[in-house]
This record gives structure tokens, sequence and C-alpha cells, in this order.
């Protein structure tokens, strides 16, 4: 039993890994989610894709531990039920672990991604050796995870820990959620691209659109870092105040929970210390009673593979 299986669902691709004796991955399969084919079709997809990463790797189903999930949505990682996940269709009160072993004989643990990236981190990533960390995942949207007392936590309901939706702004834009000013609807991709935008209509001079051939709706934060590491300041000015924003939450978090370690994860963090210079002032000004020198903040140094090694982790930690 030295080998530990991983899933990474996502909305558009699935993406499997093996690890040998908890460390290394010795190999990965990927293949299309089809997300809109019905959920026993993608339950039957992830079955295949399981079996041709052990194929492929000339093991049995003897051999392995289990099989970790991550999977975008509200779950219960208990029930091994998805009560809903907006990235597949139909996904409501879907019972994945009981559908799944109907394919496969191996135990099988659930866990929400975000969540997953925070156990990543804990034990594979920014987090080794802390106790008590924080992961802020900054992509399409704005992920939280908490991991406290070295364990996982998501308070009574199980769907705690969504950092993204801490309020930084009473005033700031509405967010998708239904509330105005959470983090979400500052630091998420689509809202980095229009605050640029903005700025680039307000009639500030920028590298980026010449960077984008003209067609401002089609920046991205990727364009918008490459942007600010050419010294172009309109794209310096986007950072430092999305960095705010997050650097507002960052400081909110110390003082709640005192973690030893808040780690920024997902595409975003790709903006590198354009992101974190602002975040770690920020955070210097406004972590006060708790002070800021009690955390650390650190980028995710696992980059695309925080959710694999967070779903190996869910089941090591069920041992
Ligand atoms: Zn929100």
């Amino acid at each position: 039993m030295s080998y530990i299986i991983g899933i990474d669902l996502g909305g558009t691709n699935m993406v499997a890994a093996l690890t040998y004796k908890n460390e290394t991955i010795i190999a990965r399969e990927k293949t299309e989610t089809m997300a809109d084919s019905g959920f026993a079709n993608v339950v039957r997809r992830l079955a295949e894709l399981v079996q041709r990463l052990m194929d492929g790797a000339g093991v049995s189903c003897r051999q392995v531990e289990g099989i970790g999930i991550g999977v975008p949505g509200y779950l219960n990682m208990m029930s091994g039920v998805v009560h809903f996940s907006p990235n597949f269709t139909g996904w409501t009160e879907v019972p994945l672990v009981d559908e799944l072993h109907k394919h496969i004989s191996l135990p099988v643990y659930i866990v929400n991604d975000v969540n997953a990236h925070a156990l990543g981190e804990y034990r594979f990533g920014a987090g080794r050796g802390a106790e008590h960390i924080a992961v802020l995942a900054l992509g399409t949207g704005v992920g939280g995870g908490l991991i406290l007392d070295g364990r996982l936590y998501a308070g009574s309901t199980e769907g705690g820990g969504e950092l993204g939706h801490i309020v930084v702004d009473p005033d700031g834009p509405r967010c998708e959620c239904g509330c105005y000013g959470c983090l979400e609807a500052f630091a998420k991709a689509q809202a980095i691209a229009d605050r640029t935008a903005m700025k680039l209509q307000q009639g500030k001079r920028s590298l980026i659109p010449g960077m984008v051939d003209g067609d401002i709706r089609s920046i991205t934060p990727a364009v918008v870092a490459q942007a600010a590491e050419a010294g172009d300041q309109t794209a310096i000015e986007v950072w430092d105040e999305v960095g705010m924003y997050v650097g507002i939450a960052a400081a909110g978090l110390i003082q709640a929970l005192s973690p030893q370690v808040i780690v920024i994860g997902g595409g975003i963090a790709g903006a590198g210390r354009f992101l974190m210079d602002p975040i770690r002032r920020t955070v210097e000004t406004r972590a006060l009673l708790v002070p800021a020198s009690t955390c650390r903040l650190e980028l995710s140094p696992l980059g695309d593979d925080a959710g694999l090694l967070g779903a190996i982790s869910l089941v090591i930690e069920k041992r």
C-alpha cells in the first residue's frame, strides 16, 4: 500500500497523479472533464482515468491506499455528497463517493478544491512545519482554505473558510455572492482586468494597449503582470491597489486567527512581487494588535500541483 492517487477535478480537465511513499509524483494522467455530460458520465470518466493511471504505472488496486479528490463546490466530506458545484451541470446533492465505488473498490475521499490546496500547502508547500495556515487562491474567483491546529477547518456548516468573501470595502462593487465589496470583487481575474481597462479609459499612459493589439477587453492579469515587469506605471498601480485589498483581508485574518503563514496562490500569484509587496506593506500598517511580524506571507511554491498534492494529503490525513 505504498501508492496514493490524488485527483484535481476541474470544470475543464481532470488530472490524476500517483505518488509513491507519500512524497513523489511518479505518474500522471489528464483528460477532459466534459462537465456538461452528466454526473454518471463524469464519474465514469474519473474511474477510467484512475484505471489508465494505474495500468500505465503497472500498479494494482491492492497496492493503492486510497484516492483523494479535490472538487470545486460545496460538499460534505463525511458523506461524500457534493451538495452543489457551479462548474458541473446538474450536480445538486450528487453522491460522488458512492457512485465512484460502483467502478473502483478503493477508499475514496473528497474535499473542496481550495481546501485541497490548503492541505497541499500544509503538507508539501509553504505551510510545511506550521500548524496554523491560511490560503488565499486568486484566480477566476478567490478561494480560501484554513488549517488550524493542524486540521482542515470548515466550521459548523462544512462550508467555512470562504476567505474570498471577507468584505474589504463596504462600498465596493457587487460580488457574485450577492454581497458588496468582497475581496473576490477586487482580486479575481476579471476584476483586475476591469480595473486596468478603467484606468486606460481614463487616459492613463501604458504599454498594455500595445500588448493586446488595442483590444482592452482581452486584458488578463498575466498581461498586467508582464507590463509591470516592463516598468509600466499603470500596471504597477493596478497591482498596488489589488494588493492593498488582499492585504486588508490578510491583516484581518492575522487578527482573527494568528496563523503562522498566509499563502497566496492561484494563477494571479504569477504577478509575484508586484502583488506581494503591496500586500506586505498593507499588512505591516494594519496588523497591529497581533503584529504583522508573527505571520509569514508567502507565494505558493506548488503552482498548478497544489490541488493534486492536497488531494493526496487528504488520504494521508485519513490514516
Ligand atoms: Zn462575495
